[in-house]
């Protein structure tokens, strides 16, 4: 099966083109990404309408490059998948609209992708990593912990209540007048920062389970900042490196602290987990990699992070989620509906192919 795979619920446009293999990892002939970072510089966020203008103006340019590197025209595909959600719902109709067209142009079958079962799949495009396993997704808009049981099976056993990781660093970013995105930044500040100078809090540790918060975070650093600019008449390179390293060690602790819970939380369920798993932008933190990789060596549990490319969005995951699920017999027929909510857990909500 080669896969045509198509991602625009965020900010980037993204195709891809791979050849599923039952037995081995899938081989990525292709993956082209446009990014729209220099389109929302201005507005300090993504502006959902540029978004969706870009990505259709950028879908099929996307899908000819991805073509040409792959070396194949549209015939030797054999099944288009796109994500059909959840995210910015401009930019998916715009993506779903593409995937129908080229579905009935060339007569190939069609199937909706979550995006969310696109990152947590996203483990499998380089490495053996057999079902089940636990996944932390931490990304710009999403932090929760899955339980991976198959291409289109997914138990979460907790997430965030309000704010993502992200976007808790991309705000710090901002308060200290750091470029966006704020992620890598915060990250650079922090190598040379004290963690300990600043007091900051690891919310919701007193409580028991998986859940999480991250928005008492950014109020602390927001108090921690204007404290200290009052005290001192501004902010010092010093000042911005030990308030990012406070932050960043908080969130690792937080992290950490968590995953062991939901670590702890599958031995308990009896579920014999092949791997943790970390996805998502945020994945690409070294800090927080180390602290997961840490609780991971501790349960004697295999960690597996892939390479940046898969952890941020791309159509590679979604090629890769879709193929299982087209291997699989699943189809969808030009009534596939973008939506903007769609959760993956089978008990919070109708899954994967719902409408199917
Ligand atoms: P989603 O995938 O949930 O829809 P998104 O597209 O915004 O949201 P990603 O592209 O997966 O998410 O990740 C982007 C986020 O990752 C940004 O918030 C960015 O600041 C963060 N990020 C990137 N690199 C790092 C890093 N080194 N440390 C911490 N955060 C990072
Ligand atoms: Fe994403």
């Amino acid at each position: 099966w080669t896969i045509l795979g198509l991602e625009s619920s965020c900010d980037d446009t993204s195709a891809a083109i791979l050849r599923m293999d039952p037995r081995n990892c899938p081989e990525i002939l292709a993956l082209v990404t446009e990014g729209q970072e220099a389109l929302h510089a201005d507005f300090g966020g993504v502006v959902p309408e540029i978004a969706a203008r870009a990505h259709a103006e950028k879908l099929d340019l996307c899908v000819s490059d991805a073509l040409t590197v792959a070396g194949l025209g549209v015939d030797a595909v054999d099944g288009i998948a796109v994500t059909a959600g959840p995210g910015l719902i401009g930019g998916v109709i715009s993506g779903v609209m593409c995937a129908k067209g080229l579905a009935i142009g060339a007569g190939k079958p069609l199937v909706g992708v979550n995006h969310l079962a696109g990152h947590a799949l996203s483990p499998q495009l380089e490495d053996n990593v057999p079902f089940p396993y636990l996944m932390l997704l931490v990304s710009g808009g999403h932090c929760q912990f899955l339980i991976v049981h198959g291409p289109d099976r997914f138990t979460r056993l907790g997430g965030t209540i309000d704010d993502a990781p992200g976007e808790a660093f991309d705000k710090t970013a901002r308060l200290l007048a750091l470029p966006q995105p704020g992620g890598p930044q915060v990250e650079e500040a922090a190598k040379s920062g004290d963690p300990v100078r600043f007091a900051f809090p690891r919310p919701l540790l007193d409580r028991p389970g998986c859940d999480m918060s991250f928005s008492g975070l950014k109020t602390a650093l927001l108090r921690t900042r204007d404290a200290t600019m009052t005290e001192r008449g501004g902010l010092t390179r010093t000042d911005r490196a030990d308030l990012c390293a406070g932050f960043q060690a908080a969130m690792c602790d937080v992290l950490a602290e968590k995953t062991r819970r939901a670590l702890a939380e599958c031995t308990k369920r009896g579920i014999a987990l092949s791997a943790l798993a970390v996805a998502g932008g945020v994945a690409a933190n070294k800090s927080i990699r180390a602290a997961l990789e840490g609780v991971a060596a501790k349960s004697d549990t295999r960690f597996v992070a892939p390479p940046l490319r898969y952890c941020t969005d791309n159509a590679a995951m979604i090629a890769y989620a879709g193929g299982l699920l087209l291997m699989d017999g699943q189809r969808d027929g030009m009534d596939l509906s973008a939506r903007p909510r769609w959760p993956l857990d089978r008990s919070s909500a109708p899954m994967l192919g719902s409408g199917r």
